[in-house]
């Protein structure tokens, strides 16, 4: 299985959220769960919305 950001590089995890595979470059640890970019950006602006709607 290879990253679904980099095609020449081999995954090595799955994102937790989406279930994508990522390599370690494209890996962030959200809370103890590996994520991707992608997923990390939505939790992000997601942590941003709650904070002004709190
Ligand atoms: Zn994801
Ligand atoms: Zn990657």
């Amino acid at each position: 299985m290879k990253c679904i950001n980099h095609p020449d590089k081999d995954a090595e995890t799955n994102c937790s959220v989406c279930g994508e595979p990522i390599c370690l470059e494209c890996r962030t640890i959200i809370k103890g769960k590996d994520t991707c970019p992608k997923c990390q950006e939505e939790w992000l602006s997601r942590q941003a919305t709650r904070q002004i709607s709190y």
